[in-house]
């Protein structure tokens, strides 16, 4: 592809800024406001590919069925459609915003919203091993409670409070991958790999079928920034930079990192956090392995400062 392409990849607090502010109205203003620093990098020349987390909005989903499961007959909704109205609902927000703010600027561009299956192994360890959170948080005892009530599989997260896990397999394949290629190739602005996508797999005559799983949203991105050999992948999340000894005495704010220095990082193991960080590095360093040239860490509001070098982390092969 001959124009600068890059693969941006939303973080939750782009939706939903905290526990106060997750109504829809919150998430269309929070989804509003990361619109206009994306404008931003249209508006600098760069197509974009937009790719978002749902983590929490996933959650209010399942969190809805269940409670219209006991006020009448319906069968409770399945991760993979939970996944796929996410997609719907976010993409909306999403998808309105940056046309509003296209035409405020003057900017002739289309944007389109396509939900998006992602193939995962139906072998895939993770089945065996559920690790990915997803739903609010709760209170240790509520997260009992509901494992022992709801089968679930409950850890602590990062510090914040008990969520839900279930299975994130690694994604394989984008199924709309030719379809977002085109998209992308006829200038039009593309949200697309929300959540990592809907986690589907190929049975054994090769049809597709949803699983109930999430993907890593910075593992989808990664993948797609790869197949379309993207010239950014930039990961848009709570914090203005990646730290080193993060939470430590220690703890060093990085502006630049080389591929090798990320690899040796990770696998230290102490400096990213599982489930937050960590993915966010893996996700980069997959790109800069596949030749991907850049990859941007750094939060919404510092987006264009982070493009000209002047926060953020970039990390690049040397
Ligand atoms: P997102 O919704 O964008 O995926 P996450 O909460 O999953 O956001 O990951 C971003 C969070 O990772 C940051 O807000 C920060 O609290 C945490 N974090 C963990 N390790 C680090 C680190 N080494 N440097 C910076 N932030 C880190
Ligand atoms: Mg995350």
């Amino acid at each position: 592809m001959a124009k600068k392409v890059a693969v941006v990849a939303i973080g939750g607090n782009s939706l939903i800024k905290d526990k106060a502010h997750q109504s829809c109205e919150d998430q269309y203003l929070a989804a509003k406001e990361t619109a206009k620093h994306i404008v931003d990098m249209i508006e600098a020349g760069w197509e974009v590919v937009v790719g978002h987390g749902n983590g929490p909005q996933v959650g209010f989903i399942l969190q809805k069925a269940e409670l219209a499961e006991k006020e009448v007959n319906l069968a409770m909704a399945s991760l993979d459609v939970c996944g796929a109205q996410s997609q719907g609902q976010i993409g909306y927000m999403l998808a309105q915003n940056l046309q509003n703010e296209l035409k405020r600027r003057k900017i002739e561009k289309s944007v389109a919203c396509v939900l998006e299956q992602t193939i995962v192994d139906k072998d895939d360890p993770a089945f065996k091993k559920p690790t990915k959170p997803i739903g609010g948080f709760m209170g240790e005892s509520e997260a009992k409670a509901k494992a022992e009530a709801e089968g679930w599989t409950v850890v602590e997260d990062a510090g914040r409070g008990w969520r839900r896990v279930v299975a994130s397999p690694l994604p394989k394949e984008i199924v709309e991958l030719e379809a977002i290629r085109s998209l992308i190739e006829a200038g039009v602005v593309t949200i697309s790999i929300g959540g990592g996508g809907i986690p589907v797999i190929r049975d054994d005559n090769g049809d597709l079928e949803g699983v109930a799983a999430v993907i890593d949203k910075d593992f989808g991105n990664s993948l797609l920034a790869r197949e379309i050999k993207a010239d950014l992948l930039l990961i848009s999340t709570a914090v203005e930079k990646v730290a080193i000894n993060y939470g430590t005495a220690e703890e060093k704010w990085l502006d630049r990192m080389t591929l090798a220095e990320a690899k040796a990082y990770l696998a230290e193991g102490k400096h990213f956090k599982s489930g937050s960080m960590a993915p966010k590095i893996q996700a980069c360093i997959w790109f800069l392995e596949a030749g991907g040239k850049q990859a941007l860490i750094t939060n919404p509001e510092n987006i264009g400062r982070a493009l000209k070098g002047e926060s953020g982390t970039l990390i690049t092969c040397n």
